[in-house]
């Protein structure tokens, strides 16, 4: 009787742990655990899931995406959750290895930058990976999310939870184009820091002129020769600033318009990172508008 009743008993959990692992990880009682690698893609997951799911953000305000490395603690977090959402394209140089041992123990990665419609840089090869700058793609980026949360949990209605979120991005794009639309078509230039303006560029009409930082990375420094280019291009256009991100140096901008001879203003911006409390850029939309209104301002002057 104790041995039929043990027997039972066996046959009953291991049925119970079949259905268990059917049913996929949200069953399990505690929500899904989301972890995001960039502080703008994690504002934009926690708005997205909208209290559905728990959502762990690596990279802390002001942290550049570039050159960002995880401590031990995230590594474990990675590995462990159900579902890691980064932009991929490069821009996450230093998780690459860890995010592939992650997929190996079967975490679903979602990668938003290659789903995106994203742009090729001029002649490495590869793509820009600052897709962010452009509110629709986050739009398609948001869509990219609903469907890989609803296949870890079909139990609930992301598209519906993410939908007010999905509206407000459309908007900003919107308010965007309204804010630049005083600029003439034939003024639309940019000079930036680091190759981060593709996306902005390509949506609103503008052309990025020249970059000070040879690449779409933070970590490659100009030669001698191309930034004598940049100088002398800025002398040849009549751009009112250079654009930078706020978490870049900004030694080479400083000296780029100290050697021209017009008067040309340095605009910080905020492009890798969302800004820290009472920056008036601590979510993504208000980052974009943030960062519209700034270049708006510089030519308006
Ligand atoms: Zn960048």
């Amino acid at each position: 009787m104790i041995m039929r009743t043990t027997l039972i008993l066996m046959v009953l959990m291991s049925v119970l742990m079949v259905s268990s692992g059917c049913t996929g990880t949200a069953e399990r009682g505690s929500s899904l655990a989301v972890v995001v690698t960039t502080s703008i893609l994690g504002d934009v997951v926690t708005n997205v899931v909208n209290g559905g799911a728990d959502v762990v953000v690596m990279m802390p305000i002001g942290a550049d995406p570039h050159d960002f490395e995880p401590s031990a603690r995230q590594v474990a977090a990675l590995r462990s959750a159900d579902l890691i959402v980064a932009n991929g394209l490069g821009l996450e140089e230093s998780l690459s290895e860890v995010m592939s041992a992650a997929v190996e123990d079967g975490v679903l990665l979602l990668e938003v930058g290659p789903d995106v419609d994203p742009l090729p840089l001029d002649d490495s090869g590869g793509f820009d990976p600052h897709v962010w700058l452009d509110p629709i793609r986050m739009v398609t980026a948001v869509d990219l999310l609903v469907e890989a949360l609803g296949d870890l949990d079909d139990s609930t209605d992301w598209a519906g939870r993410a939908a007010a979120y999905r509206r407000q991005l459309i908007e900003v794009d919107a308010s965007i184009r309204e804010r630049l639309a005083f600029i003439p078509n034939d003024e639309r230039f940019l000079f930036t820091g680091h190759q981060a303006f593709g996306y902005f560029a390509d949506r609103y009409g503008f052309e990025v002129t020249a970059t000070i930082l040879p690449g779409a990375s933070t970590m490659v420094e100009p030669s001698a020769s191309s930034f004598a280019d940049v100088v002398e291009a800025l002398e040849a256009s009549r751009v009112p600033a250079v654009f930078t991100d706020r978490n870049e140096s900004q030694a080479l901008a400083e000296q780029l318009i100290d050697q021209v001879s017009r008067e040309v203003v340095l605009v910080q911006l905020y492009t890798g990172a969302l800004g820290g409390e009472g920056s008036g850029a601590e979510t993504y939309i208000d980052l974009m508008k943030w960062n519209a209104e700034a270049i708006a301002g510089a030519f308006e002057q």
